[in-house]
């Protein structure tokens, strides 16, 4: 039955439009340009898609700004009716569940079993939740001094350009387009070069849900093309961004540049996970598996620098290295499969250096260190002991299966060690003691911390976290509950 059912999805596969999407209408590129789509799982091409650039980005802004014009069908929608059609579109999604999860497969090595129940679950809900939000943006009335009666109101933004990158491809276009839609926004997304497919696919879908023409624009290309021109673009009034620092420095410059657009940057990560010898064992040992190693250590929040007590340092070293063997690789289609492959042959090449380099500092590699198999771009589950802070592996985010374990003997001494990065993306701390997590909480330089957990996500706490807010994040894991399975 789910081989069948996977083995459809392939076939109704072949009839993804791999055009531009604009004014809900495919197109070509303007340049007659296409670029090769692969699996990396096996290094073969997918297919070919039309390469949008300066000009396909000029195209769509124009038809997003059009249907962001007062007297539009999109401004004179009832707010009640945009949630309704968000609503539609995560039916929709629901109803085509299998193929997108299949193509996140295909498309980006991601697990099946994951895409279909973790990826497409998030955007299911997140669709849902924004729905919810539509008609509830309220304003403020003001007791100004004076004889004066005053409100404020919610206003949309205007054109967002949209610039997502590829370990969540459909996560990151539902996280993106819902908020900006649900505020009555129009918008022109670009998806990453690597997995451009899910993507498309939600164009036909946005068309089906009966979004008016204009309000959804798809430009599938290359960063420094496409993705450079919409950060440049002077009618793009605010773009939101999900990727490496670097290029988030190149999207802030642009927009200075240009017309001072606003910019969300949501970046890459290095962060702290800290275990102290009174939390429970099985716990945190899990947690912190998962939290580097779920979707092959592709997540910009991965916990890559766990700081373990000294007193349990070599028995959750050894449950880790016994936790980190039991890992099956091969198709990301295929049932008891458990790790897939790395994206493309450039972060393939990027993590193997950074081991290499690991070894060369004198790190101790206890498992794993080297590719897997003899196609695709697929490595071995890696964890590294006596790592310190000054090595490569501790500072750079290395975005793969790669696990760095850290000791520490004070609390003052891993709150400055945790602290002493430049990212600030998430960080948890596991321990028993409600003073130590409260402190730690406070103390811990990041938007999220997690305690006695790793990774929660949700779509009340997530969906808006990147949208202009210094509130950061503290989740707990109730103890009661058994949350991973
Ligand atoms: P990663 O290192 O994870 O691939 P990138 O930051 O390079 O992350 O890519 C994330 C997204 O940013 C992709 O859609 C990519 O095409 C886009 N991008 C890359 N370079 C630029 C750029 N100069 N301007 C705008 N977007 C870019």
């Amino acid at each position: 039955m789910y081989i069948t059912a996977i083995y459809m999805s392939l076939i109704l596969l072949r009839f993804l439009p791999l055009q531009i999407f604009i004014n809900n209408e495919w197109h070509d590129s303007v340049s007659g340009k296409k670029f090769e789509v692969f699996n990396p799982a096996n290094e073969e091409k997918i297919c070919e898609v039309e390469e949008g650039d300066k000009a396909d980005v000029d195209k769509a802004v124009k038809a997003a700004r059009k249907a962001f014009e007062l007297g539009s069908p999109w401004r004179t929608m009832d707010a009640s009716e945009r949630g309704r059609l968000l609503n539609k579109l995560a039916d929709l999604v629901e109803r085509d569940r299998l193929i997108l999860a299949t193509m996140e497969a295909i498309d980006g090595g991601k697990l099946f079993s994951t895409a279909y129940l973790m990826d497409l679950g998030a955007c299911i809900k997140t669709l849902h939740y924004c729905s919810g939000w539509a008609d509830k943006i309220h304003g403020r009335t003001v007791p100004m001094d004076g004889n004066f009666f005053t409100f404020t109101r919610h206003e949309p933004i205007g054109v967002c350009g949209q610039i997502i990158p590829w370990n969540f491809p459909l996560v990151m276009f539902i996280w993106k387009i819902a908020p900006a839609l649900c505020c009555g926004n129009t918008v022109v997304v670009k998806p990453a070069e690597q997995t451009p497919l899910t993507a498309l696919y939600m164009g036909s879908l946005i068309k089906e849900a009966g979004f008016p023409p204009g309000v959804v624009n798809i430009v599938p290309g290359f960063g420094p093309t496409a993705g450079a021109a919409i950060s440049h673009h002077m009618d793009v009034d605010k773009v939101a961004f999900t990727g490496s620092t670097e290029v988030g420095k190149l999207i802030k410059e642009a927009a200075g540049k240009s017309n001072l657009k606003r910019v969300t940057l949501e970046l890459g990560g290095k962060s702290p996970n800290i275990i102290f010898a009174d939390a429970d064992l099985d716990t945190a040992v899990e947690f912190a598996h998962i939290g580097l190693f779920y979707h092959q250590g592709q997540c910009c929040i991965a916990g890559s620098r766990i700081f373990v007590e000294e007193p349990i340092y070599d028995e959750f070293v050894r449950r880790s290295i016994e936790r980190a063997k039991k890992y099956t690789l091969g198709n990301p289609l295929l049932p008891g499969v458990q790790q897939g492959p790395q994206i493309d042959k450039e972060q393939f090449q990027k993590i193997l250096e950074l081991i290499e380099s690991g070894k060369k500092e004198g790190a101790k590699l206890e498992c794993g260190g080297g590719p897997w198999g003899d196609k695709g771009y697929f490595i071995q589950p890696t964890v590294f002991s006596n790592v310190t802070d000054d090595m490569r592996i501790a500072k750079e985010e290395i975005f793969g299966p790669v696990q760095q374990i850290m000791k520490f003997k004070t609390i003052d001494e891993v709150i400055k060690r945790a602290n002493n990065t430049t990212y600030g993306l998430a960080a948890a701390v596991f321990t028993k003691d409600i003073d130590k997590a409260l402190t730690f909480a406070a103390a811990l330089q990041a938007g999220t911390v997690w305690v006695n957990c790793y990774s929660a996500m949700s779509a009340q706490l997530d969906t808006f976290k990147n949208v202009d807010s210094q509130e950061l994040q503290m989740k707990f894991q109730n103890p009661t509950l058994n949350i991973h399975n």
